[in-house]
């Protein structure tokens, strides 16, 4: 994880947030290549979860809602977790976190806990220029809630019946007692989330059976490990009391198991909720029937910081190999999906003070910057490929004096580290084929 941690701040992919001023404990930085990561991350979700489905539109609700919002949500009165304080040595610990509540695992100490104490996870903020508990409010801590209270604004407007789904990828916000694990826990971080409705016609089980199906067919399509990877199922006593089924998706970290995405049957639970305490009515009206019913929840909530961080570790490799010259040599390499990678093709120039190799270079360059993310680079070609490969980038296209006789170039492969040799007339195809 430190390799890790060092490597995303040496080539720009996650810096501590206000750094310069010392940081601070649980909010992080996406830097030129992690932002880019980041980006495709949720543009695969939003792929696969909308844009390819006819049946879920999009919505982008507010951060910032009615504080009844969370009164009716539950998370005024329960969204709570316990920590105690470690006498001696100070350090605050999740109670639940805590695998022996009777000694301390930073300093070892026993019996050296504070009693537990409860604390709400909102962060709190106040709305116009009066600081008064009138103004108050809270940064939501999840980002469904804003889709329940505009369930008959979207269906209607959208004019869908169940099953459909809305979803939306947004910022939310916790006040976590005990950030950390790099992006993995932190207090403000990005959700992407499917909610999805369906008729009470005995289908539900099936329709939260597809979603899971499918949520496994996206991590595997993008080669997350599937030994890294587990389905958890969760038991009667793990799951709220409304939920009539749950599946945690969880990635084996360095750290252990880790949660990256909570698949949950919700019942009716949040639209029930939302119209006993505004008394509107979130009903769906099929007109057919001329019936009213609140429609059952199947949701997935997925973390995109923590896929994020789920794509770089289980891209990042150190490789030893033999050159043919019986060498050892070792290099650090993200092996990212072609979709993910930040930079899929990066272009060089042999030598940084040859003006014809630098412009044949650069128009090479220009010429693959509509189709993919390219990235131009000149000097030595071994320094050039190892920052490519640290960086996770599939292909390098190599521009030399042959180049400039016959116009082919020399393509490698992050993966296999062999190089072809390829006509101008051929090199977008050839990429193509392997992008
Ligand atoms: P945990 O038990 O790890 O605190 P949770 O069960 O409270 O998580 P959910 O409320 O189910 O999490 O939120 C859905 C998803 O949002 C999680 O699977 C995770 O990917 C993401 N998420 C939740 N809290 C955080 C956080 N503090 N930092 C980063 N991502 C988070």
């Amino acid at each position: 994880m430190e390799e890790i941690t060092a490597l995303a701040k040496r080539r720009g992919f996650i810096f501590q947030s206000s750094e310069i001023y010392g940081g601070i404990n649980g909010f992080w930085d996406y830097g030129p290549l992690g932002a880019v990561l980041k980006r495709n991350v949720k543009d695969a979700w939003w792929r696969d979860t909308v844009e390819l489905r006819d049946d879920v539109v999009a919505f982008d609700s507010s951060i910032v809602m009615h504080p009844l919002t969370w009164k009716a949500s539950g998370h005024v009165d329960a969204f709570h977790d316990v920590f105690v304080d470690c006498k001696v040595c100070k350090h605050r610990f999740r109670f639940d976190h805590l695998k022996d509540a009777s000694s301390c695992p930073d300093c070892g100490s026993k019996n050296s806990f504070t009693e537990p104490r409860s604390f709400n996870l909102m962060m709190k903020t106040f709305v116009g220029p009066m600081d008064d508990t009138s103004s108050e409010t809270y940064l939501r801590p999840e980002t469904a809630q804003g889709i329940f209270v505009n369930f008959k604004n979207v269906y209607q407007t959208a004019r869908r019946r169940p099953p459909f789904g809305i979803a939306q990828i947004g910022k939310s916000f916790r006040n976590e007692i005990t950030p950390g694990n790099f992006t993995f826990r932190v207090r403000e971080f990005e959700q992407a989330e499917l909610e999805y409705f369906v008729p009470d016609d005995g289908n539900d089980m099936d329709v939260f059976r597809e979603w899971v199906e499918r949520r496994k067919a996206w991590y595997a399509s993008y080669g997350i490990a599937p030994g890294r990877l587990r389905f958890y199922e969760l038991g009667e006593k793990e799951r709220p009391h409304y939920a009539r089924a749950g599946v945690d998706v969880e990635y084996m970290f360095p750290w252990g198991w880790g949660e990256l995405e909570s698949i949950a049957h919700r019942g009716t639970y949040d639209l029930d909720a939302h119209m006993k305490l505004s008394g509107k009515d979130l009903q769906f009206f099929d007109e057919a029937s001329k019936t009213h019913y609140t429609p059952l929840l199947i949701e997935s909530s997925a973390g995109m910081d923590r896929t994020t961080l789920t794509f770089l570790i289980d891209a990042y490799e150190r490789e030893t190999s033999d050159d043919p010259n019986g060498k050892t040599t070792e290099r650090t390499v993200l092996r990212f999906h072609p979709k993910i990678a930040p930079v899929q093709v990066a272009v060089f120039s042999l030598a940084r003070n040859k003006p014809e190799l630098v412009e044949r270079a650069r128009t090479v360059e220009g010429s693959l910057r509509p189709v993919w993310r390219t990235q131009y680079d000149e000097g030595n070609i071994g320094q050039l490929y190892r920052r490519q490969d640290e960086i996770g980038t599939p292909f390098c296209v190599t521009i030399d004096y042959e180049t400039l006789a016959d116009g082919s170039v020399t393509v490698r492969s992050r993966d296999s580290m062999l190089q072809d040799r390829v006509p101008a007339d051929r090199l977008e195809m050839h990429l193509r084929e392997r992008l």
